[in-house]
């Protein structure tokens, strides 16, 4: 028998009622109850990285590979792992270099390879996209490949499937795309007066103009003087010209900022330490001044969320792009980051010194280092009137790294110290999919605390309620 006729393909596309729950009956039951109330509530994701274009204009998407696949970095790497180049995906090159262009073949491909994903979220939010947004009752195989690809198709092309009427569709009662500082965000400008202005907004993602290890750190600031009417060559008008870029990105809708930084490193220095150490990043900044500077804006940026009320959030532990012959060849976000150690007790101190303690801010810390749960995250954020955690992220975002999140922090920082779920994403359309997954496990996390006798079910189900829906609209005051 060779290898290939190995991989059985099952017939039958089925999401089973009870997916996600503990086995045990008595748990499984009072999860049942408890997701039952919960299960219909709008979804509220104020995370994420759509593309707010596709709002704006409300065009249909073309093809099931350029929306499925192409923009979901979870499928490309597990594919590249296995050896599928990402020429033969499609994914276009820096030089120019011919790719596959023929989407069908594409899909082709991914269908061949689809009990690759078995075990792994991705394969729960596709199977949950194919089975619940298209109606498609067989699984994906080779034999199926051709049938799902003109039947997605077919669908995508109908007034049904454009972007608005999905929104809707998916019961989304407000989406947060992430713009950088220099955007002119008009595709939110566009949304303005359609009655989506409130439910798609942006959040502004400073890192291309606060980032001095980027080689277009220089040019960047001078454009956001340009744009601001701000001398941003000196320390005083920079900082003016991110408040008036924060203004900006607030009249679009914004009622957050994300960083994503290397490490949770902050630095509180002296004013001429400060004005020093922004003019050697103009002009090439050392790795350590780069740190340093990072650190130090993650300070003036919290100080900025003091005064205009924006929720801050902290995204570090990302090693971007460590393969590095793939970011020559295709760039930036194709599945080549890997999370790293981080540390954030003795990183955090400069900023919580200085506001850690203004319960009118709203930071929340999100991390890949797992190990750090129950270690810093949960005592500091059960601690720091500032802080909240955000829920388990990227390559935790999945039914285990969700439970082991819970598992991990709440006997210390309690629920009430977390923002609910969210998303993400990229994949608009595995939106639905990915909040049903957090919300079965949050319902099978507190479904344990019940039979355990460590939670009434009444407050099960009011917690229910708050992780799904109100912590997130709370955190993110939305
Ligand atoms: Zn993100």
């Amino acid at each position: 028998m060779s290898a290939e006729s190995n991989i059985a393909s099952s017939k039958v596309l089925a999401l089973h009622p009870d997916r996600l729950f503990a086995a045990d009956p008595l748990q499984r039951d009072i999860a049942r109850r408890l997701y039952a109330r919960i299960k219909d509530l709008p979804i509220v994701s104020p995370h994420g990285h759509t593309d707010p274009r596709w709002f704006a204009d409300n065009q249909n998407w073309d093809n099931a590979t350029s929306l499925l696949l192409l923009p979901d970095h979870y499928v490309f790497r597990m594919l590249y792992s296995q050896g599928i180049t990402l020429e033969q995906l499609g994914i276009r090159r820096r030089d120019g270099v011919a790719v596959e262009t023929d989407y069908r073949k594409i899909f082709h491909i991914f269908a061949a390879h689809y009990h690759l994903f078995r075990g792994t979220p991705s394969r729960m939010w596709l199977d949950s996209v194919f089975h619940d947004v298209f109606g498609l009752r067989e699984s994906l195989s080779p034999a199926t490949a051709d049938l799902f690809y003109d039947h997605i198709n077919a669908a995508l092309a109908t007034e049904a499937f454009k972007p608005r009427a999905l929104l809707d569709r998916f019961n989304i009662e407000v989406i947060a795309t992430t713009e950088g500082a220099l955007n002119d965000l008009k595709h939110h400008a566009k949304l303005k007066g359609t009655g989506f202005e409130k439910r798609v907004i942006t959040t502004f993602r400073p890192d291309d103009v606060v980032d001095a290890d980027r080689a277009d750190f220089a040019a960047n600031v001078q454009k956001l003087g340009e744009i601001t009417g701000e001398d941003t060559s000196n320390w005083q008008g920079y900082l003016q010209a991110l408040r008036i870029r924060r203004a900006f990105f607030r009249d679009h809708g914004a009622t957050a900022t994300d960083h994503g930084h290397p490490t949770a490193n902050t630095a509180d220095l002296p004013l001429v330490e400060a004005e020093a150490l922004f003019a050697r990043c103009l002009k090439g900044a050392s790795a350590a001044d780069a740190e340093l500077f990072r650190g130090q804006m993650l300070t003036e940026m919290a100080g900025m969320s003091l005064e205009d009320g924006m929720t801050m959030q902290i995204h570090p532990g990302a090693h971007r792009n460590h393969n590095a012959v793939i970011f020559e060849r295709f760039g930036p976000d194709k599945g080549a980051d890997i999370p790293s150690p981080t540390e954030y007790v003795q990183a955090l101190k400069p900023l919580l010194q200085k506001y850690g303690n203004e319960a009118r801010l709203n930071i929340i810390l999100f991390t890949l280092d797992e190990t750090t749960y129950a270690r810093e995250l949960a005592p500091l954020a059960g601690h720091y009137p500032a802080l909240k955690l955000g829920p388990a992220w990227w390559f935790h975002d999945s039914p285990e790294g969700m439970l082991r999140f819970r598992h991990q922090v709440t006997e210390t920082a309690g629920f009430y110290n977390t923002c609910g779920f969210n998303d993400d994403t990229r994949a608009f359309l595995s939106i639905p999919a990915r909040h049903d997954v957090a919300r079965r496990i949050d319902c099978r996390f507190l479904a344990q605390l019940v039979a355990e006798h460590r939670l009434n079910e009444d407050e099960a189900h009011e917690l229910a309620y708050d992780l799904t829906y109100r912590l997130a609209k709370q955190a993110y005051q939305l």
